[in-house]
């Protein structure tokens, strides 16, 4: 009880009653006391109001109670509280000045009456409206008849008022005036706590439906979700019977309704709000809080759509503008279906709530808009990534219109190529991936078309600047043949350009119109420049690879020529390397011979044969050439010619082009020496070809290589023909030099018979001279039998029918040696011989070979001084090379070759012979494989030289 403050003034005066009655005094300070601690004992407000009520009897004393609370928003005085009454007892709401509680609120005093009946109360006769009677009819009817009323003051401001009522008149006690006073003072003091509790609860449940709304705001990013969270707490906290919210459309002024509460149908959902219709209208017009406690009929409002409210029975309305930064975003509003108006308070929270409706609204766009950024910047990334991690045009560009397709939010993307002047379509995506075999060849055939014809390509390519048609229905840039075929609305074509040249385009389109800010244009530029590069890139790589692949197939091509001289074989697996390296299904050759074309060759790139077709390259051959223009023209201009689209086509006949199925070809002539000598032809069904440079290059180059080959093995063939001439020839003259010899030998022998009987009968009766002539005769048919003896054993070489054995070589020459012995005593020779091996040949043979070796080594001795001849051997793997050296007169080396030939003999030393004996060796020695040479020089002996065989053929010694 603190003595400084207004409260304590009714206890001033209780002191001053206490000097009167301090016994009575000291109870009541005691009750008094009991009543503030009661009134202080709780916070909720409506056990506060009984407390009060009870507590108001207790010290007083009267029969009944009644405590009002005022409503500032209706000003009137409701009874919360009762003590005494019976249930239904308790008073309507009543105006502030009627009646005890009514005029005790509005004048702040006691107000007294101690007998109603002789002291009526403040407008006791006048209409009590919600009570549908007067104070007096109400009063009587309670039968009270006596009453006291006293306001609940607090800091000045009215909250209520305190009533006792009295069965009897009562006389008026200032001192029960006094306590009421006192009792009231806490009263007011208690309500008022109990009141700023309840705010703070009220604030406190506020903050935390805030923080739950904004924990809802921060953990969805799904805008409708929070919306109808927003509305389903606007809905509780207003109390309300129905609750909507409407975003605004950014494109559009309306706001749509997404989420309805309490309502009996969805009717309201997707209704659009127009500015300056109904309250939510009016709300998006003005951005202002807009309240209603009679919607249907406010004549403030447009009635757009009172059939909607009707229906739901709209009667109080409250509609608050959900505003960011002074944008209005969309309209919030709490309805209810009876007259229960909303209040100052409510429109606060549904405030609060627009505010939380605006940040997700926000937050939805930026996360929208981060979404769409992330999207692009993913797109991009992902783009680039797969720019680097290949090399391969075509999987790069389809993966890379899809992409763009989808970042640009377009419904498809084409990739042009630009080159040479001619429009390449090389790829076709649709953003969501799905495949259209049919637009596909429409697409590929626009290879056909000049580029004029479509004029947004040429424009973007001829301006290297993106050209946008957003309704390609009505624009010229757009033919209708591409409308139609494509079914497109909008078009954006974008440039590739690559160091300021153009190289193609993006051809981007979709069925409905597009929408592309600078920002969009800006992206589709960047991604344009990469796709340049990567163009770019995989050019580079496809012409190193073309090389590489052309290097190899050139490689293959040269070694296929040099392992075999064959034609046939050779030309199968050039024809196959070409179509290969040429990425051709299909190769021939045809070669071109006394003015016809005769097919050769045809081979697929995968090998494998298709006889039917092998039949009608083959009936080429009864073709005139002119019927087959292409070749006819590759012959008679000695250049390749080329066939892009064989339909479209002079160079190759139909029936030709239907019979092998033929979309492109190229015919390359075979040169050799400044000859046509045939055509060298791929082919392909798969499709019409552009032929670059780089391949018809490459094609010539075969060509070339294949006349060389085709020309080589011509040439192999005639020597291989003259070869086998040449063998018939001297097989011949063997035969003819045996029988002339083997003829001779008979009339030889006569004459030399008739010469041995005249010289041994009629010896003495011959002159001297004719003696001697006849010694002549004798002398000159033994040389004759010789000359017939080494021509018969030349001729006999090679047509020997005794089989090859393993002859030791030591043997032999020990065997001829002894037969040279008398001669080499006689002259004074060394004969030096080392260890000889074991040969492999007809051991007759060999001893010819070293017969006559070393006779002529013996023979040609000349005058040498300690004259020595040697044999030996050389190892030489498979063979031997055996010499025969003697210090002798030597051979000049101009004769070195000419000694081998038959007859030839030098005459330096007067010696016996008959010039065939070289021969007969070196025939000898190459049949059996080997080869002989002399290394000599005049007056410095000779070393004859020859190889012969260790061992069999294919034997385990033979040469591989
Ligand atoms: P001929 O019967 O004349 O010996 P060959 O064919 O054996 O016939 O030899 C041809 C010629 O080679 C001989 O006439 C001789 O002039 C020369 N000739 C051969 N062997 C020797 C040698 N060892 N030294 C010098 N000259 C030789």
């Amino acid at each position: 009880m603190s003595p400084d403050t207004d409260r304590a003034r009714p206890l001033t005066t209780g002191e001053h009653g206490f000097m009167e009655t301090g016994e009575s005094r000291a109870r009541e300070l005691a009750a008094l006391q009991e009543t503030a601690q009661a009134l202080t004992s709780t916070l909720h407000l409506p056990t506060l109001l009984e407390a009060i009520a009870e507590r108001a009897v207790k010290l007083i004393g009267a029969e009944r109670c009644a405590v009002f609370e005022l409503d500032p928003l209706d000003e009137r005085l409701h009874v919360r509280a009762t003590q005494g009454m019976l249930p239904g007892e308790a008073f309507a709401p009543i105006r502030l000045g009627q009646g005890a509680a009514g005029s005790a609120a509005l004048r702040r005093q006691v107000i007294f009456s101690s007998d109603v009946e002789v002291d009526p109360l403040p407008m006791y006769d006048e209409l009590w409206p919600e009570a549908g009677a007067t104070v007096r009819d109400v009063v009587r009817q309670r039968g009270y008849r006596a009453i006291l009323g006293v306001p609940l003051v607090s800091r000045e401001t009215v909250v209520g008022a305190v009533c006792l009522y009295w069965n009897q008149p009562h006389a008026y006690d200032e001192r029960e005036a006094q306590l009421l006073t006192s009792l009231a003072q806490f009263a007011a003091i208690a309500i008022e706590n109990a009141r700023l509790y309840a705010d703070m609860e009220e604030q406190r449940c506020e903050a935390e439906l805030l923080s739950e709304i904004t924990r809802d705001l921060s953990s969805s990013l799904d805008l409708a979700l929070v919306l109808r969270k927003i509305t389903e707490y606007a809905q509780e906290r207003c109390g309300s019977d129905m609750a909507f919210i409407a975003p605004r459309d950014q494109a559009r002024e309306a706001a749509t309704i997404v989420t309805s509460v309490g309502t009996r149908t969805d009717a309201f959902i997707g209704v659009s709000i127009l500015p300056g219709k109904g309250i939510g209208g009016r709300v998006l017009e003005t951005k202002q809080p807009f309240v209603t406690n009679d919607y249907l009929n406010d004549p403030r409002l447009r009635h757009d759509y009172n059939l909607l409210a009707e229906q739901e029975g709209f009667v109080t309305n409250m509609a608050v503008p959900i505003l960011r930064e002074g944008e209005i975003l969309g309209v919030l509003w709490v309805v209810n279906r009876s007259p229960r108006p909303f209040t100052a308070r409510h429109q606060a929270v549904l405030t609060k709530l627009a505010g939380q409706a605006a940040i997700a609204v926000q937050n939805a766009r930026l996360f929208e808009e981060t979404q769409r950024r992330l999207g692009e910047t993913a797109g991009l990334l992902k783009i680039a990534e797969i720019l680097n991690s290949q090399l391969e045009l075509e999987p790069v560009l389809k993966e890379i219109a899809r992409r763009t397709a989808q970042v640009l939010e377009f419904e498809r993307c084409s990739v042009f190529l630009w080159s040479d002047g001619r429009l390449q379509p090389v790829m076709a995506q649709f953003a969501d991936g799905r495949a259209a075999p049919e637009l596909w060849a429409a697409f590929r055939s626009i290879a056909q078309y000049r580029i004029e014809d479509i004029p947004a390509l040429a424009e973007a390519i001829r301006r290297a600047a993106p050209v946008l048609v957003s309704d390609a229905h009505v624009s010229p840039l757009v033919p209708d043949w591409w409308v139609e075929t494509f079914s497109l609305k909008s078009v954006l074509v974008v440039p590739l350009i690559r160091q300021g040249a153009v190289v193609g385009a993006l051809h981007l389109d979709k069925t409905d119109p597009a929408v592309v800010g600078d920002h969009q244009l800006d992206l589709a530029m960047t991604i344009a420049a990469q796709v340049a590069l990567a163009v770019d890139t995989a050019r580079h790589y496809a012409e190193e690879r073309t090389r590489t692949a052309e290097l190899a197939a050139l490689l293959e091509i040269t070694q296929v020529s040099t392992s075999t001289l064959e034609l046939k074989p050779l030309l199968k697996q050039i024809a196959q390397h070409t179509a290969r390296a040429l990425n051709m299904e299909r190769c021939s050759v045809n070669l071109w011979r006394e003015g016809h074309l005769v097919p050769v060759m045809s081979q697929y790139a995968d090998g494998h044969h298709d006889p039917a077709l092998w039949q009608k390259f083959k009936s080429m051959a009864a073709q005139h050439v002119e019927d087959v223009p292409a070749h006819a023209q590759a012959i008679r201009i000695k250049q390749p010619v080329l066939v892009e689209d064989a339909r479209n086509s002079d160079l190759l006949e139909r029936y030709w082009v239907d019979a092998f199925g033929i979309r492109a070809a190229l015919v390359v002539p075979l040169i050799a020496k400044d000859e046509v000598i045939g055509t060298l032809t791929v082919d392909d069904a798969r499709g019409p070809r552009h032929w670059s440079t780089a391949h018809v290059d490459l094609a010539m180059t075969i060509a070339a290589q294949v006349a060389l080959s085709v020309d080589n093995a011509r040439l192999y063939d005639e020597s291989q023909r003259a070869r086998a001439d040449l063998q018939g020839k001297n097989a011949e003259l063997d035969t003819f030099v045996y029988s002339v010899s083997h003829d001779l030998k008979a009339p030889l022998v006569t004459i030399q018979g008739m010469a041995g009987l005249l010289l041994n009968e009629y010896r003495s009766q011959l002159p001297k001279d004719a003696e001697r002539y006849l010694g002549r005769i004798q002398a000159n048919t033994e040389q004759m039998e010789r000359l017939i003896g080494d021509l018969l054993a030349l001729s006999r070489i090679g047509r020997e029918a005794r089989a090859p054995a393993a002859v030791s070589l030591g043997e032999v020459v020990d065997d001829v040696a002894a037969g040279l012995a008398s001669a080499m005593r006689e002259r004074g020779v060394r004969m030096i011989r080392g260890d000889l091996p074991t040969v492999w040949g007809i051991r007759t043979h060999i001893e010819q070979v070293m017969g006559n070796l070393l006779g002529n080594a013996v023979k040609y001795l000349g005058d040498a001084v300690e004259a020595s001849v040697e044999v030996g051997t050389v190892d030489r793997g498979t063979l031997v090379e055996c010499y025969v050296r003697d210090n002798g007169i030597g051979i000049d080396p101009a004769y070195h070759e000419r000694i081998f030939e038959v007859f030839q003999r030098l005459q330096e030393v007067e010696v016996d012979g008959t010039g065939v004996g070289l021969a007969i060796v070196r025939k000898i020695v190459q049949a059996s494989g080997g080869r002989i040479w002399v290394e000599s020089a005049k007056g410095q002996g000779a070393t004859f030289r020859f190889t012969w065989p260790k061992g069999p053929a294919n034997g385990p010694n033979s040469r591989s």
